[in-house]
């Protein structure tokens, strides 16, 4: 069907899509989010300081896992680290970081996104908060690794949200999902004199347990 540089080329363009629709949907500003995509050993990533409605075919950015450019002169997004930390744990095929505003808001609140709504069962639990690095730096990866064990998403404390899965579109999804979740508890946790109920542990692991039969049918 497709050979190998197809493929690549396709990932990219959707990889480019999806920047652009985190920026159309308010989850990024200018070009303060990136992007990847994993195909085998090849990591598509989003280059740096490049705004993404001036990103074409030709300027297909790759790396490797040890984050050694294969493809392009652009240079990777600084969060490479990060991304690669993701790759090298899990078996993500795409990530996506952003610095969504109500995300970013939560990060600076508490520790933990407090359970106001089972879809956090969707990312694997309550979300945990990544504490605070450099921006760019192998400690921010490490710290981003520790809060994403068993998730598939996290905030990062006074920085933004990470969130991968298995293709762009379920990164950008759990993306989605994550800033829909920390605008819900703010907006319930602003009402003076009221506290928002929280579900439980056993609420959540019902929840996720449904939410995966879901997907395995789908
Ligand atoms: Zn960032």
């Amino acid at each position: 069907m497709h050979d190998h540089s197809d493929r690549i080329a396709e990932s990219w363009a959707e990889l480019v899509d999806t920047a652009r629709r985190t920026v159309a949907d308010g989850l990024v500003v200018g070009t303060s989010g990136n992007v990847s995509c994993r195909i085998k050993d090849l990591i598509l990533v989003t280059p740096t300081g490049v705004p993404y409605d001036r990103l074409g075919p030709g300027d297909l950015t790759a790396v490797d896992l040890e984050g050694r450019q294969i493809i392009g002169s652009l240079r990777p997004t600084s969060e490479l680290p990060m991304h690669l930390a993701v790759y090298r744990d899990t078996s993500a095929t795409a990530v996506v970081h952003t610095h969504a505003p109500y995300a970013t808001a939560v990060s600076t609140l508490v520790t933990e996104l407090p359970p106001v709504h089972y879809m956090a069962g969707a990312l694997g639990g309550p979300v945990r908060v990544a504490r605070y690095a450099l921006y760019g730096t192998d400690e921010l990866a490490g710290n981003t690794r520790e809060a994403l064990r068993d998730r598939t998403a996290c905030l990062l404390q006074n920085h933004g949200t990470i969130a991968y899965g298995d293709g762009l579109g379920q990164a950008l999804d759990r993306t989605a999902q994550l800033e829909w979740m920390c605008r819900v508890w703010l907006a319930a946790s602003s009402l003076p004199g009221h506290t928002p109920s929280l579900l439980s542990p056993a609420q959540l692991d019902e929840a996720r347990a449904k939410l995966d039969g879901y997907g395995q049918r789908d």
